[in-house]
């Protein structure tokens, strides 16, 4: 299986792109390569930002936080940034909705209070409103 690398080119448009080595993987410094500016300001590649992304999902996860200042990646910045494709776009709108669900049932079963539950399911379809 061949899988295409991401990489940035001076033409994706809405990226703040850096010629700056990553702040996430020490190793990956080549200064050749184009890396996007995340909102935070840490600057990362859409490779690593993809595996930093999906591990937090699987970790269920409800929302992206950047490891290092745990500042919050909204799903729209990481869906450009980390250039996912189209399979991975639907593996981690699914992986959000499952997460949601489980938060939104644990959230259930701890509190008494239906509030939260509430801003939780709100804050839920405010994301997936805001990614079509
Ligand atoms: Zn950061």
């Amino acid at each position: 299986m061949s899988e295409e690398i991401k990489k940035f080119s001076p033409f994706d448009k809405g990226i703040k792109l850096v010629s700056k080595p990553s702040d996430l993987d020490e190793y990956d410094d080549d200064p050749s390569v184009l890396r996007a500016q995340l909102s935070c300001g840490h600057v990362i590649d859409p490779e690593t930002l993809t595996d930093c992304c999906r591990a937090q999902l699987e970790d269920g996860q409800i929302e992206f936080r950047c490891p290092l200042c745990r500042k919050e990646w909204t799903y729209n910045e990481v869906r450009k940034l980390a250039k996912l494709t189209i399979d991975e776009q639907s593996t981690f709108e699914e992986r959000l909705g499952t997460n949601t669900v489980k938060k939104l049932i644990d959230l259930r079963d701890s509190f008494e209070d239906d509030s939260h539950i509430v801003s939780h399911a709100a804050a839920f379809l405010t994301l997936h409103i805001a990614s079509d």
